[in-house]
This record gives structure tokens, C-alpha cells and sequence, in this order.
């Protein structure tokens, strides 16, 4: 039995080379994190060998007695964690747990409500060529030109002429809370269902450092690996009377065989955002953002274009306006990819660029936070980022600086990968 530096050298090569990336660069995309060693071992395990059609006590399969155990504690952890009255942990992303729950909540044909694209919202909620645009019809809510917020105003008034079946709220790039009561009542005032995903402030959530839709949805969806830290994935929460359709819609519905290795590896990391190391890491998240919120805001670098979407950040991201910049997204992205480090160009809301430049990047905290970083290494990579936008600084001397933040935070040690 070879290991796969044997087997498959043009393989390994890749994993070797990507752990010496991940370390290397300073990693701040918004929906991207570092699980712990434990998480890996749990995917990296035999559990991957497994079929468990089913649910535990209840497979198509034998021999699923001790993955039964694994995914009855990812069950109750993910219960006790965010305080739901039932969870599916066996979605394979967060786009066929999206998915599942529109199958659960609504038939084709009905009208689904979410916040568009274009203004942060995500592809499953309701974008022309995913499922959920062609599968349903779509009410799209935008954000308020003038303040970059949701106006539960405007989200009431469409809901009222639209009478969707499904109000979905959440967001991929979005910088503020979202008022979920409001939305409750908006809902229950046209007779819709709400359903929130989410799958990037589901980590604030778990510490109570955000506002938990949990008490407020039918629904809640999410993927475990954004803030929540955990292998990339999917999962499930629901009020009790949704339970039996939100299971049905996931297996036989949605997916076959789930993937043990990965619902082990969920446990793992539902353990390890109960923790109060978890609550400190993301506090040093959310503060890390509103350091780098404030200093895009310093006056030279409003003088030269770039601008904070919304003014600030209640979140793990910023969205930084590019649309009075020299710079488009595209070129942001790839100054800040040669000062090492990594982001993603994203649209602005109302963009006049179009969507493969944008005018727009998304910056998150949360994978530094993970690696170590506290306000000191904040405040430098804020100074970093905002000197490489304005043109304040040359390219090689920031390289220098993000470098030797890697180095003083390092990222999976001594980690053996095989
Ligand atoms: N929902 C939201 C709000 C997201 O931002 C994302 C991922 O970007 C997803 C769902 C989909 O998750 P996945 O990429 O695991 O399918």
C-alpha cells in the first residue's frame, strides 16, 4: 500500500505546493478559513469507504453502526450550538443545502424573494441560470443606494406586491446585520416562509457575537467552513414541524450517500465552536475588520477612490467601493495577489463594471484571525492593503511587510499532510 508521494508524485507535489502557499500568503478571502489538524484527520479518514443512505438508526446500509455515532453527535452539536430544534448535517455544500430547503419549502413555479446578486446576495437565492432561477420565480430585494443597507421598507413594499411563497435573507457580500425580526414580520404578514442562510456569519452566530436567526426562521442553511471554520460543507437547521421534509428533501431528495468522512469532520468542528478560544478568534475577527473598515476610510485613501460600501462593517468583511478608483476590481485583486496577499474582486452594488472585472474586492478576517493575527497584525495589514489601493507605498517594500507577517504568525507548523 504506497503512500501517495509514491503512488502519485504529480499529486502530492500540488498538496506540498499549496500548504507552502497557505503559509506563505496572508489569506483574506471572506468565505475561506483553516480548519484544525483535527478536521483534516477526520477527512482524511477511512469513514470515506462508507455508504449510510439513511439517517442514523434508520440506513438502507449495513455496517453503519459506528457512522451512526459519528453523525448522531454532529446532530446534537449542531442542535446544542445554535439552539435549533433539529438539524440535517448530511448536505454535501451550501448549495445543495440551499437547495434541499427550497425543495422542502416550496414547489417549482413558486415565487422565492431574496437579495439580488448583484447586491451581495448569492447565486442559490435566486440568480437566472442556477436552480433557484430557473426552478422558481424571482423577487429580487436590493440595498439602498444611498446608505448600502437593506431597506426593510422596500423589502416589505416588494414582498407585499410579489407575495412570495419563500423570503430568503442572507448574503455572500453584505457588511451588515440583517433585522431577521423584521423580516419574520414582513413574512408573516404576506403569508410567506422565511428561510435565512447563513453560511458566512454562522461563525459570529456560534459565539453570540451576531444576532441568530434561529429564534426568527423556518429554515436556517449554512456551510461549515466559512466563519464557522469547519470542512467545506453544508447543514441544516429547522423549527420541529419542518424536520421530516427538510430530511426527505436532503436524502432521498437531494443526495444519496453522504459523506461520513465529512460529517465526522463536522462534529469535530461543531466542538471546537462551542470553545471559548472559538469566541475570542472571532471577536478578533470582527474587530480586525472594523480596523481595516476604518483605515480604507483614512482621508488619503477616500482621496484617491477607494471607499468602504455602507461606511463600515458590523461583520468579517468589508467591501471595499472601487467605482471612483483608477483601479477596477480586477486590478486590486492582482496588486494585492503580488503583495502576497489573497482577495477576491466582487461587484458592487448598481457596478458599472461588468461582473468578470467588477469594481468592487471582498476582504475578510476570519483566516487570519484563525492564524494568530490579534489589532497589532491588523493594523498592519489594514496600513498594507490601503498604501497598496492608494499607490502610497512601492509593491516590493509591502511584500516585505505582509512576508514578515506570515512569518511571526505561522500556519499549520509541523503539519505532517502524508
Ligand atoms: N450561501 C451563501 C450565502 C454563500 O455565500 C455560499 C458560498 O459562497 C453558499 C451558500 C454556497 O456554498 P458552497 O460553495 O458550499 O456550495
Amino acid at each position: 500500500d504506497q503512500s501517495i508521494a509514491d503512488l502519485d508524485p504529480d499529486i502530492a507535489r500540488v498538496l506540498d505546493a499549496e500548504l507552502a502557499r497557505q503559509q506563505r500568503t496572508l489569506e483574506m478571502i471572506a468565505s475561506e478559513n483553516f480548519v484544525p489538524r483535527a478536521v483534516l484527520q477526520a477527512q482524511g479518514s477511512v469513514l470515506t469507504n462508507k455508504y449510510a443512505e439513511g439517517y442514523p438508526g434508520k440506513r438502507y446500509y449495513g455496517g453503519c453502526e459506528e457512522v451512526d455515532v459519528a453523525e448522531q453527535i454532529a446532530i446534537d452539536r449542531a442542535k446544542e450550538l445554535f439552539g435549533a430544534e433539529h438539524a440535517n448535517v448530511q448536505p454535501h455544500s451550501g448549495a445543495t443545502a440551499n437547495a434541499a430547503v427550497m425543495h422542502a419549502l416550496a414547489r417549482p413555479g413558486d415565487t422565492l424573494m431574496g437579495l439580488s446578486l448583484a447586491h451581495g446576495g448569492h447565486l442559490t437565492h435566486g440568480m437566472k441560470i442556477n436552480f433557484s432561477g430557473r426552478l422558481y420565480d424571482i423577487a429580487a430585494y436590493e440595498v439602498d443606494p444611498a446608505t448600502g443597507r437593506v431597506d426593510m421598507d422596500a423589502v416589505r413594499a416588494l414582498a407585499l406586491e410579489a407575495k412570495p411563497k419563500v423570503i430568503v435573507a442572507g448574503w455572500s457580500a453584505y457588511p451588515r446585520h440583517l433585522d431577521f425580526a423584521a423580516f419574520r414580520s414582513i413574512a408573516d404578514e404576506v403569508g410567506a416562509l422565511l428561510w435565512v442562510d447563513m453560511a458566512h456569519f454562522a461563525g459570529l452566530v456560534a459565539a453570540g457575537l451576531h444576532p441568530s436567526p434561529v429564534p426568527h426562521a423556518d429554515v436556517v442553511s449554512t456551510t461549515v467552513h466559512k466563519t464557522l471554520a469547519g470542512p467545506r460543507s453544508g447543514l441544516i437547521l429547522a423549527k420541529e414541524e419542518w424536520a421530516k421534509k427538510i430530511d426527505s428533501a436532503v436524502f432521498p431528495g437531494q443526495q444519496g450517500g453522504p459523506l461520513m468522512h465529512v460529517i465526522a469532520a463536522k462534529a469535530v468542528a461543531l466542538k471546537v465552536a462551542g470553545t471559548e478560544d472559538f469566541k475570542a478568534r472571532q471577536q478578533r475577527t470582527l474587530d480586525g475588520a472594523r480596523i481595516l473598515a476604518e483605515r480604507l476610510q483614512a482621508a488619503d485613501a477616500r482621496e484617491s477612490g477607494v471607499k468602504v460600501a455602507s461606511g463600515g462593517t458590523d461583520v468579517h468583511l468589508v467591501l471595499v467601493d472601487l467605482v471612483e478608483s483608477k483601479l477596477d476590481g480586477q486590478q486590486a485583486e492582482d496588486i494585492l495577489h503580488e503583495v502576497g496577499i489573497t482577495v477576491n474582486r466582487n461587484a458592487v452594488p448598481n457596478d458599472p463594471r461588468p461582473p468578470r472585472v467588477t469594481s468592487g474586492l471582498r476582504i475578510g478576517t476570519p483566516a487570519l484571525a484563525t492564524r494568530g493575527f490579534g489589532d497589532e497584525e491588523f493594523t498592519e495589514i489594514a496600513d498594507v492593503i490601503a498604501l497598496a489601493l492608494t499607490g502610497g507605498a512601492d509593491l516590493e517594500s509591502l511584500r516585505k511587510r505582509t512576508a514578515a507577517l506570515a512569518d511571526a504568525k505561522p500556519l499549520y507548523a509541523d503539519l505532517q499532510q502524508y
